[in-house]
């Protein structure tokens, strides 16, 4: 008889589920950890995460909803560590774990999930010393992102792969967020096709969801007439925004008409390691001739982030790398069409030619004629849109934790793996 899951301790050592997604090291991770978190916590499941204190000001533990715990361990210095100083410190990070656990009775966690390299390499130590089963998602792979590097970035370290491969083996289950990313998991780093599990993350259909664009728009300060392109995410060069202020450049100048119309909305702030980059963005676009059309936002919250969904003709997410992207169903899910790199996840999260477009490459040209065409093209763009609401409504977060909990309890009931 299988025992009842009661209580999942998730570790997420380098970005925390209180962080405001879209700048340093917060992104679509932090949502996928509130989002299951939420709804495991209303299904009944407590739910305890254990992230790296980066302030002194953070409480010990700090409640996100009934049921789920953030619990700040202290390991290493609060401030001024980067991500790739945290190798360093996760042996005080385990132990401190290990030590918050220790507080309670006997087999307080039936389960770990842990979330990226880093958590996984602290989810080895805990797995042996609570005996229970160890669930990982890599959410990012060395070897994945370092195989489409954008030119000047630099390549994951060679300790990272190391990593990985180790969570790999010792993980009970390692979830994957599409089949792409399961059959890297067993080409690149061997893994045993039986123990992947591919469940594609959500989107809250609550929050992004359509609604009027012309009333949107008037509280955002954006021309009712105006062709708005959006770009949301960390701005760094996997994120590729220069591709998308290059094919804006090339739009104007082979369509000058288009300038008294055209707005680009960047959303979302610094991150790794060359932190002004969004300062190196402007000073792109003011080299490029766009610094006038376009407009650079601070990250936003989840809510205030639909708004300028709705208010957008086109998201453009031209990245490098790509293991879902959350932004491109969030997209479609308040209605608008998504011009993506077909890269990773940005296949499964955009339908083409049925709720947006996937562009081979990164060549700002391509991205150019396609926004144009779509600029020129109402009628493209309202197929596109409803398209694209069609498509977002598959991956609601209910049906991800539906297929984690399948997950989950297979994991726990150390279900034998037919040879
Ligand atoms: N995000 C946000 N505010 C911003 C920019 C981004 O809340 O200003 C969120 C966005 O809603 C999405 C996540 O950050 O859920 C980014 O996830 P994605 O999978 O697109 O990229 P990742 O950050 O995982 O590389």
């Amino acid at each position: 008889m299988p025992r009842q899951i009661r209580r999942v301790a998730t570790i997420s050592v380098h970005t925390s589920p209180l962080d405001q997604p879209g700048t340093g090291d917060a992104g679509g991770m932090n949502v996928y950890i509130v989002e299951v978190a939420r709804r495991l916590a209303a299904r009944g499941i407590e739910v305890d995460v254990f992230t790296r204190a980066t302030s002194a000001n953070q409480p010990p533990v700090a409640e996100l909803v009934p049921g789920v715990q953030v619990r700040h361990v202290q390991a290493g210095p609060f401030e001024d560590l980067d991500k790739t100083d945290l190798p360093a410190e996760l042996c005080g990070f385990t132990s401190a774990v290990l030590r918050a656990e220790a507080a309670h009775d006997p087999g307080y966690y039936d389960l770990l999930h842990t979330h990226y390299w880093l958590s996984g390499q602290a989810g080895l130590s805990v797995k042996r010393r609570w005996g229970v089963p160890l669930v990982h998602s890599m959410h990012t792979m060395a070897k994945v992102k370092n195989a489409a590097l954008a030119a000047g970035d630099s390549p994951e370290p060679a300790g990272r792969v190391l990593g990985e491969q180790q969570v790999v083996e010792a993980a009970d289950r390692l979830v994957a967020n599409t089949a792409e990313e399961a059959r890297q998991l067993s080409d690149l780093y061997g893994a045993d096709p039986r123990r992947v599990a591919t469940v594609n993350p959500g989107v809250d259909l609550s929050t992004f969801r359509p609604a009027g664009t012309a009333e949107v728009r008037r509280r955002l300060r954006l021309p009712g007439d105006a062709y708005v392109l959006l770009f949301v995410g960390r701005i760094q060069p996997l994120k590729a925004p220069d591709v998308l202020l290059r094919a804006a450049a090339r739009m104007l100048a082979d369509h000058p008409e288009l300038r008294s119309r055209l707005v680009v909305a960047v959303v979302g702030g610094p991150s790794g390691a060359a932190r002004s980059r969004p300062e190196e963005l402007q000073k792109l676009a003011t080299t490029l001739g766009v610094a006038d059309v376009v407009r650079f936002e601070p990250p936003a919250p989840q809510a205030a982030l639909a708004d300028w969904y709705r208010a957008a003709d086109v998201t453009v997410v031209p990245s490098y790398s790509e293991s879902f992207g959350l932004v491109a169903v969030e997209s479609q899910a308040c209605g608008t069409p998504v011009v993506a790199a077909a890269v990773g996840g940005l296949r499964t999260a955009v339908d083409h030619g049925g709720s947006g477009i996937l562009i081979p490459g990164h060549d700002p040209a391509d991205y150019a004629a396609v926004l144009y065409d779509l600029a020129a093209r109402p009628g493209l763009r309202d197929r596109l849109a409803r398209g694209a609401v069609r498509h977002a409504r598959a991956f609601g977060w209910d049906t991800t934790v539906d297929r984690l909990l399948g997950v989950y309890t297979e994991a726990m009931e150390r279900i034998e793996i037919p040879a």
